[in-house]
């Protein structure tokens, strides 16, 4: 990319506040049974760790590794497993973390490869959603924020593994040369 310039979307202090009212949320949601966070590497690692701290109720985490994208912007639309699950969840409730829902590709695969695996019950909950852009209808129990269609990296987000570690959610634009 030619001058890679970022703009502040969401930041840290919107993120975080916002992270507390879901984990609260969740916490008045499963008064009981077992619950499984399912983070979805690697976008997901941060949203994870942040959220499994705001619930205030015993949790498990997971993860499960799925590309969906190639090292660029756009979608391949193909879907592969790179990293499955250490654990069985049959029986579990559990809650899969997505960084951000775009066409729904990735999510409607997972939920399809999980649910033949006898969970309790699957829920969604995703930082960022944007909605604009789904192909396939997936059901989000929690979202963060909702954003229009522009690429966003940090907060765990990358763009060809750069920018994972900003706190703030930036728009990643391509600057005029010079
Ligand atoms: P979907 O299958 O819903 O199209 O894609 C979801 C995945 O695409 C996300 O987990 C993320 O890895 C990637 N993705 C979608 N939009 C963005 C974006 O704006 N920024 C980044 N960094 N990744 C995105």
């Amino acid at each position: 990319m030619n001058n890679p310039q970022l703009r502040v979307l969401i930041s840290d202090v919107e993120i975080q506040k916002r992270v507390v009212e879901i984990g609260a949320q969740i916490t008045r949601d499963y008064k009981e049974g077992d619950l499984v966070l399912v983070g979805i590497l690697k976008g997901a690692f941060i949203f994870v760790a942040d959220l499994a701290r705001a619930i205030h109720r015993p949790v498990r985490m997971d993860f499960i590794g799925i590309s969906s994208y190639g090292k660029g912007k756009t979608t391949s639309g193909e879907v592969k497993v790179t990293k499955d699950l250490d654990a069985s969840i049959e029986g579990s409730n559990i809650i899969i973390v997505e960084d951000i829902v775009d066409t729904g590709v990735t999510l409607s695969y997972l939920i399809g490869l999980l649910h033949n695996r006898k969970p309790r019950s699957i829920r969604i909950a995703a930082l960022l959603d944007k909605p604009e852009r789904r192909l396939r209808p997936v059901q989000v129990g929690y979202t963060g924020f909702t954003i229009q269609d522009e690429f966003v990296v940090g907060y765990g987000l990358d763009f060809a593994e750069e920018y994972r570690g900003l706190k703030d959610i930036c728009v990643l634009s391509e600057g005029d040369a010079g």
